[in-house]
């Protein structure tokens, strides 16, 4: 405008555009879900509005449908909105999906077809899932304390969108007799990109990264090592090693404090971290991250929608709190946040357990309570 002073038109360079525009720093989309979802879900967002406040910075949530809340209200567990919103988001935060109420929905309508669809939508090519025992829980481990040690602290990186789960597939005859065949491929772009998501984050924890693959034997697995060890030229401060899927399935039980991360194939991460989780021995603490090549990624716990406890306001939110730690961490650079949510949850365990993980001696807190004490912690 004429009207402005020019003598000073560098004071115009420093009001932020978001003051301008009222708008908040983060804008996450909320999938509640089914079952247990939404209890969950209010939890964590209590949890991260506490977190916003402590750490200064603002979140705009928006809700939208997924899974068999989505098949009830539209015919579909996917909705186009869904993706629209969760696409324009900084990142998205779901419960669970599924219950017996959709269990006889043809496979493409189930609410679990709206779980793949939108990780395919937003291209989420990463799945991070820590196995890490707190303190306060090493007795809900199936592993001894002495194999334990002090305390476990895992990542495991998934390539989420490749390899035999999407490769060609089909059936055959073999001397007159019916058979199958299913294919492996990976491509060098696919190795590089999930190789430094797995680099980074080594790099952002203790600086040390196993590559599992079955290269005694599959030409595939020879070229991810190949690919692994060129990325690791960017990454010399990265202590690099190399383990056969057979020995990592072993190792994980028998010395499990030799990993910080863990980078492998779709199917070698969907087994492995399915057995690392069990090293925590308790499906409500667990969270997990899938990211896509933008900086926005998919939070949520591991476990369903567990419908035989759902509406009891019983279920344990922390799964789905420390996928929110995640978040903060991974999709919205504010690790300060995310450090003090999982101190706070460490702190409140020490003696407040939702029922899945009581411990006589302990007090025995709802879903809700659960949530306000990490408030509190906070
Ligand atoms: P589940 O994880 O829902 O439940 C397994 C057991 O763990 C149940 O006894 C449940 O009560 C308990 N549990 C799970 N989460 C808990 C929590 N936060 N607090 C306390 N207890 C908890 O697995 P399921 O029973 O095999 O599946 C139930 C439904 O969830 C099915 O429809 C399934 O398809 C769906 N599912 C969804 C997802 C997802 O949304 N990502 C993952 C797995 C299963």
């Amino acid at each position: 405008s004429s009207d402005l002073n020019m003598s000073e038109p560098t004071q115009l360079l420093y009001i932020n555009s978001k003051e301008i525009f009222n708008m908040a720093d983060y804008k996450i989309v909320l999938l509640k879900g089914d079952g247990i979802g939404s209890e969950i879900v209010n939890q964590a967002v209590k949890v991260l509005d506490k977190a916003s406040e402590k750490f200064n910075f603002t979140v705009e949530y928006d809700e939208a449908l997924l899974g068999g809340c989505a098949i009830d209200a539209t015919g579909v567990p996917l909705p186009d909105e869904t993706v629209a919103k969760c696409k324009a988001a900084d990142s998205v935060l779901l419960g669970a999906v599924g219950g017996p109420k959709w269990d006889n929905q043809p496979g493409n309508n189930r609410p679990e077809a709206g779980l793949l669809g939108i990780r395919g939508a937003l291209g989420l090519f990463a799945n991070l899932r820590p196995a890490v025992i707190f303190e306060p829980l090493k007795k809900a481990s199936p592993i001894k304390d002495e194999i334990i040690g002090g305390s476990l602290d895992i990542m495991i990186v998934r390539e989420l969108t490749g390899g035999i789960y999407f490769g060609k597939r089909g059936r055959t005859e073999v001397d007159g007799q019916p058979a199958a065949w299913d294919t492996e491929q990976y491509s060098v772009p696919e190795v590089e990109r999930i190789a430094r998501v797995a680099f980074d984050l080594a790099m952002k924890r203790n600086k040390k990264l196993t590559s599992v693959d079955k290269a005694n034997v599959l030409e595939s697995s020879r070229l991810w090592r190949e690919t692994v060890t060129r990325i690791s030229k960017e990454y010399p401060e990265v202590e690099l090693n190399y383990m056969y899927v057979d020995n990592c399935a072993m190792q994980l039980v028998r010395n499990p404090g030799q990993f910080d991360v863990i980078v492998t194939s779709n199917i070698f991460g969907d087994i492995l971290s399915d057995e690392a989780s069990m090293i925590s021995g308790s499906i409500g603490m667990l969270a997990s991250a899938s990211l896509s090549e933008s900086k926005s990624g998919l939070y949520e716990p591991i476990h369903g929608s567990a419908p035989d406890i759902a509406g009891l306001g019983i279920a344990n939110p922390l799964a789905t709190i420390l996928s929110v730690a995640m978040m903060l961490r991974y999709s919205l650079d504010q690790p300060k946040a995310a450090d003090a949510i999982e101190a706070a949850v460490t702190k409140v365990l020490e003696n407040n357990r939702t029922p899945d993980i009581y411990e006589e001696g302990t007090n025995k807190v709802t879903c809700e309570q659960m949530g306000d004490l990490v408030c509190e912690a906070l």
